[in-house]
C-alpha cells in the first residue's frame, strides 16, 4: 500500500497537475522507485487525446538558447536607447519621483497607482500592460484573476512572485480596462524603463502586445516575434502572451509554457520535476 498522503498536500498536488495540464503537459512520470516501471508513462488525463505529443520531460535544464537574430526594433536609436541611464537609480528613488503622479489623464481615475511588486535585485522581470480593477484597489500589479494566472506560471517555473518582479507599462487603471494610449505609454514608460535599470534583470518577459510594443518600440503583432529572444538595451527579452489573453484562450497556454521554458534554461532553472498522476 502507498503511505496515504494529508489532503491538504493531495488538493494542492492535484491543482498543480491540473495546472500543468492547462499548459499542455499532459505525461507524467513516476519519480520513485515503485511497483511501475520507469519507462511507464502515465497520462494526466484518460480519455481525451492530448493536444500534442510531447516529449517526455527531465529534470535538466536544456541547453542555453542562443538570442534569434530578429531585430523587431527599427535600427537606429530607439526612444529608450536615448534615454541616459541614471546614476544609482533605484525603486525608492523612481517610487518618490512618480509622487503623486498627474503626468497623464489616468491619474484622474485612479485608487492607488500600482508601481511594481518582487525583489528589487530580481533576474527576472515580468512586464504587463497596466493595472485593472482589482490591481488598482490594492495598488498591486497582477493580484486579479490574470494575476492568479501569472503567480501560477511563476510557480511553475520552480520561482515564487518574490523572487521575480513585476509591473506594467503604465502605473495608473486606464478606464474600464482599455489599452493604454499613445501619451499615456509615453509618459509613464520613462519610469518602467528607469525601474528595469535599476533592477538591472538578465530577461525580461514582456506580457502581450503593449508590453512587448513598448519596449522593444515596434508596430508588429506580438505573435510575429513570440517566443523569440531579443536584445534589448543588452539584456534578453522574450515577449510572451498576456495572462488575460490565456484565460480566454486557454490553448495558448502550451505556447507561454513553451516561451518560459526558455527562460528557464537562460536562468539556468531546471525544468520541474514532473510528479505522478494517481
Ligand atoms: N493586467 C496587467 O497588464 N497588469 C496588471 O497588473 C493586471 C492585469
Amino acid at each position: 500500500m502507498p503511505p496515504s498522503i494529508p489532503e491538504s498536500l493531495q488538493q494542492k498536488i492535484e491543482e498543480r497537475l491540473r495546472y500543468y495540464e492547462d499548459l499542455g503537459i499532459r505525461l507524467f512520470y513516476r519519480d520513485r522507485v515503485a511497483a511501475t516501471p520507469p519507462e511507464q508513462v502515465i497520462p494526466a488525463s484518460s480519455g481525451s487525446a492530448p493536444r500534442s505529443s510531447p516529449k517526455p520531460q527531465t529534470a535538466s535544464a536544456p541547453p542555453i538558447s542562443p538570442v534569434t537574430p530578429v531585430r523587431v526594433a527599427p535600427s537606429g536609436p530607439s526612444l529608450f536607447e536615448e534615454v541616459d541611464r541614471i546614476k544609482n537609480d533605484s525603486l525608492p528613488r523612481i517610487l518618490e519621483d512618480l509622487g503623486d503622479c498627474t503626468r497623464c489623464k489616468l491619474h484622474k481615475g485612479r485608487h492607488k497607482l500600482v508601481f511594481g511588486d518582487g525583489s528589487a535585485t530580481a533576474k527576472l522581470v515580468f512586464v504587463g500592460e497596466g493595472p485593472g480593477a482589482d490591481e488598482d484597489i490594492q495598488g498591486l500589479p497582477f493580484v486579479g484573476r490574470a494575476g492568479k494566472l501569472l503567480t501560477q506560471m511563476i510557480e511553475a517555473m520552480g520561482l515564487q512572485r518574490k523572487d521575480v518582479y513585476i509591473c506594467n507599462v503604465v502605473k495608473c487603471r486606464p478606464p474600464e480596462n482599455r489599452t493604454p494610449e499613445p501619451d499615456e505609454v509615453e509618459t509613464c514608460s520613462p519610469y518602467l524603463l528607469r525601474q528595469i535599470d535599476a533592477i538591472n534583470p538578465n530577461v525580461i518577459v514582456c506580457l502581450g502586445a503593449v508590453a512587448a510594443k513598448t519596449l522593444l518600440q515596434t508596430t508588429r503583432g506580438i505573435s510575429q516575434y513570440r517566443g523569440e529572444w531579443q536584445e534589448w538595451r543588452g539584456r534578453k527579452l522574450m515577449a510572451t502572451y498576456h495572462p488575460a489573453y490565456l484565460l480566454r484562450n486557454p490553448p495558448a497556454k502550451a505556447d507561454v509554457w513553451k516561451d518560459l521554458q526558455k527562460v528557464m534554461a537562460e536562468l539556468g532553472l531546471a525544468l520541474p520535476k514532473k510528479k505522478p498522476a494517481q
